[in-house]
Formats: C-alpha cells, sequence, structure tokens
C-alpha cells in the first residue's frame, strides 16, 4: 500500500519513533511522482496529508515534527500598515507543509512576528516556548539541536538549499545583523490585541549558497539520502550538520554566500563582504535600475 511506501522511505532515511524532525518540504515534489510510486493516488491537499501523517506514524506519540511557518517582512518605507502579524490567523509563506500543519488540531505555533514555527508531538511547546519578538529568530532550532534532533529536506534540495542550521551559526556568530537592510526591514504585528512594529535586525537571508556545504557533511558522512515519494530526499543529524557550519562560517563567513552576481542581499548588503561591494554599486545596480526605469516606461500600454 502506498501509505506504507511512504513511511518505510521516511524510515530508511534515518527518522525513528521518538524522533523531533524539521521538516522543509516541496509538497509538489512528493506528488509529482513518476518512478517511486508512493503518492500517485493522492490529489495534492491529501498526499500533504499523506505525508505529514505518514511522519508522525514513523516518529509515533513520543515524535515531534517541527516546521517553518514564516510570515511577510516590509522594507521601509513601503512597510503594509493594514498587516499585522496574528499567530492565530496569519497564513504562512512557506508552502503547503506548514499551512498543512497549522490545520492539525493539536497544532501549536510560535509568536515570533516574521519567522515563527510550527510544531506537533510530544515537545511542540518545549521548542516553540519563548520563541517571541525578544528572543533568537532561529530559537527553535537551537532547542532542535539541543535536543539531538533531526533535519529532513524533502523534494527542495536544489531548489532551496540547505538546513536551517545555518541561519542560526549565522545568527549566534552575529553575522545576521551585518547587512545594511537590518534597520529597514519590519512588519506589524499584534501582541496582547495591541498592534506593535517589530524591526526584524537578525534576518536569515539569501540561502541559495547553502548546498556549499552538501560536500562537507559528506566527507563526515553524515547524510541520508533516497526518495520520499517523488521527491529526492536528505536527512542530517542537527547537532552534528550545526558544528560543521559553525565552524566553517567562523572561518570564512562568506562561505554560504549564493553564486549570482546580481544578488542584492549577498553582493550588496552585507558588511562582511565589503569585497563585493565596489562591482555590485558600480556596475550591477545602476544596469538594474536602468532596467527597472526603462523597461517601465518601454512597456506598451
Ligand atoms: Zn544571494
Amino acid at each position: 500500500m502506498n501509505f506504507e511506501l511512504l513511511c518505510s522511505q521516511i524510515r530508511a532515511l534515518g527518522i525513528e519513533e521518538g524522533d523531533s524532525v524539521y521538516v522543509r518540504a516541496d509538497l509538489g515534489e512528493v506528488i509529482n511522482n513518476k518512478q517511486h510510486g508512493a503518492t500517485q493516488k493522492f490529489k495534492p491537499v491529501e498526499a500533504g496529508k499523506a505525508f505529514i501523517r505518514a511522519i508522525r506514524r514513523v516518529i509515533g506519540e513520543s515524535g515531534t515534527i517541527l516546521a517553518p511557518a514564516f510570515t511577510r517582512v516590509f522594507i521601509y518605507p513601503f512597510v503594509d500598515k493594514s498587516y499585522a502579524f496574528d499567530p492565530e490567523r496569519t497564513p504562512p509563506i512557506t508552502g503547503g507543509l506548514s499551512t498543512l500543519l497549522l490545520k492539525e488540531p493539536e497544532a501549536k505555533r510560535s509568536c515570533h512576528p516574521v519567522a515563527s514555527f510550527v510544531a506537533v508531538g510530544k515537545n511542540a511547546d518545549y521548542f516553540l516556548e519563548g520563541h517571541d519578538e525578544n528572543a533568537l529568530t532561529y530559537l527553535p532550532i537551537k532547542k532542535l539541536i539541543e535536543y539531538r534532533g533531526k533535519m529532513l529536506l524533502c523534494g527542495c534540495i536544489d531548489s532551496s538549499p540547505g538546513f536551517t542550521t545555518v541561519h542560526l551559526a549565522q545568527e549566534l556568530l552575529g553575522l545576521s545583523k551585518k547587512s545594511l537592510l537590518g534597520m529597514l526591514m519590519g512588519v506589524f504585528y499584534l501582541k496582547k490585541g495591541e498592534r506593535r512594529y517589530f524591526c526584524y535586525r537578525s534576518m536569515g537571508g539569501c540561502s541559495l549558497g547553502f548546498y556549499k556545504f552538501y560536500s562537507l557533511y559528506n566527507t563526515r558522512h553524515l547524510l541520508a539520502s533516497g526518495f520520499i515519494g517523488g521527491a529526492n530526499s536528505i536527512c542530517i543529524n542537527a547537532e552534528k550538520a550545526f558544528e560543521i557550519e559553525y565552524a566553517t562560517l567562523k572561518a570564512d563567513p562568506r562561505f554560504p554566500l549564493c553564486e549570482n552576481p546580481r544578488c542584492f542581499f549577498c553582493r550588496g548588503s552585507l558588511l562582511y563582504n565589503l569585497k563585493d561591494m565596489p562591482r555590485y554599486y558600480c556596475l550591477v545596480a545602476p544596469k538594474k535600475l536602468a532596467l527597472s526605469v526603462f523597461g517601465r516606461f518601454g512597456r506598451k500600454p
């Protein structure tokens, strides 16, 4: 039966009863199953539910699923004043998995105005407690490491590469605040019925270069890989991944920057990457500006 196949594929990646698992997944990839036969019978939402049910079956009642349920953030002065984050109501922008997890009857969500997490299972309260506007952006990931949890990437190994522990390492090393964007990003949120403004100083930023860590994990044989449905997937111990990422970033904070010379975040905003700024602001930024201005005027009505 397909559901049993999903469960066995998840187990084959090293996930066991009692595990706490942080999951990022492209549910479309799980469903688009040409060769691996697990979810062909399901419609999209049903397939997503089956995926969640299968993980819960594997980790059992003593396990916990954790996932990002991130929400909108704005750049000053374009802050949407009609929007205010409310953990009870605001839909996440992190895809179908977090949307479906939030609909689970016992789902919990943390209160961080931009980077809230959703958790379901035994330790949900432990992972989410205290994760509000004053906390580390990636506090639940820090707790996952302390709890010896695992991280699962499903169907987004290339399109949204890498593990969120990299963002935590950047935050603990003080790199997340070294961006020109830091003072400009923010959002309104609701707390105890009151509307407040949150300045998103400690931001995650561009993660398109996080795939560079894959070869480092592999040299220590830390990555388990396989298919879940049609989705190419990898799984790793959070603590061991973090050790490598922290040490690498400490030696070279520029290591995980993406390859795109036009990336504003990596090439034009980071105070620990001043080296790329002259080229970005002299060559790339003027071209981008010209394209946007002339593109606008050149458009046919
Ligand atoms: Zn980038």
